[in-house]
């Protein structure tokens, strides 16, 4: 069985509508799977509809990618096997959205204090739903010519520590935790070595996040280094945490993050779907 617990649709930042995803799912082999779109669960219904029409046996489980903040670093937290229909997801989701159309809006001033004007009118109309993110402000910098890539735009304007990184709009971690447990979820830690922090600073973030009721971790985040995943799952092991997996597909094309291409859990690791 193929779990892939962390994947995104166009209603945030990846390329795909949530049907061609679940088609390409489908097509990768996967047999349970998660959208996990940045602070939205608009992807659901489409997602929901193309899953009961396909063929094969797909099970879709309800998923969001919350961003939120500890101490002053970024981090992403996934709620998986949420009720999208939750009071909990509702205020979650209004928060985050609110909280994300106002840190576009600073973006969107800072660049301007960089000479780059009308940049949230042009990254707004880059989005497909209500979500506007860095990858919407790189593809407009691109488009302008300010930038040769959105590589090169998170280089030189949106990445971390530059115009484009705000991260104090952001409910905290345990609000985004308190959501997910709410609406019947399991709180997961996305892709936790992203975040560069030392072995004892990662234990402090897990530390504080299970203490806040977070239950999992994403000890696969799509093609790593064998040693990565050792190193995530004896941490996993030790604090008694659940096993996630996911490739974290944005789009076509990119071979580290293909839908269900990546190892399989350390099968001594209890997996976060004995919840679903
Ligand atoms: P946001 O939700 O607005 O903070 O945007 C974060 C998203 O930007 C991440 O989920 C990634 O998909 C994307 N991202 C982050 N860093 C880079 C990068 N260096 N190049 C391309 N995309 C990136
Ligand atoms: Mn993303
Ligand atoms: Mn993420
Ligand atoms: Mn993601």
């Amino acid at each position: 069985m193929i779990f892939d617990l962390h994947c995104h649709t166009l209603l945030s930042d990846g390329a795909l509508a949530p049907a061609e995803l679940v088609a390409r799912a489908a097509a990768m082999g996967v047999d349970v799977l998660a959208i996990t779109d940045h602070d939205t669960l608009d992807a659901w219904p489409e997602a929901r509809r193309a899953t009961a029409s396909l063929p094969g046996a797909i099970r879709l489980v309800p998923g969001i990618e919350f961003s939120t903040r500890w101490e002053t670093i970024g981090i992403h937290v996934l709620g998986l096997n949420v009720d999208p229909a939750s009071d909990a997801m509702e205020a979650g989701v209004r928060y985050q959205t609110e909280a994300r159309l106002e840190r576009a809006r600073r973006i969107g001033e800072r660049l301007a204090k960089q000479g780059i004007a009308g940049a949230f009118d042009g990254a707004a109309a880059l989005s497909a739903g209500g979500y506007i993110g860095r990858p919407q402000f790189a593809r407009h910098l691109v488009a302008i010519g300010k930038a040769g890539s959105v590589e090169d735009a998170f280089r030189r304007y949106v990445g971390d520590s530059l115009v484009g990184d705000i991260r104090q709009h952001w409910a905290n971690l345990p609000q985004v935790i308190e959501w997910i447990r709410a609406a019947g979820g399991v709180a997961v830690l996305a892709h936790p070595l992203k975040y560069k922090l030392t072995r004892s600073k990662l234990k402090r973030l897990l530390a504080d996040f299970m203490r806040a009721g977070g239950e999992g971790l994403e000890v696969i985040s799509g093609q790593q280094q064998l040693q990565q995943t050792a190193s995530l799952a004896k941490l996993c092991e030790q604090l008694g945490l659940l096993a996630s997996c996911g490739s974290d597909f944005h789009e076509p094309g990119n071979p580290w993050s293909e839908l269900g291409r990546f190892r399989a859990l350390p099968d001594y690791l209890a997996p976060v779907w004995e919840r679903f």
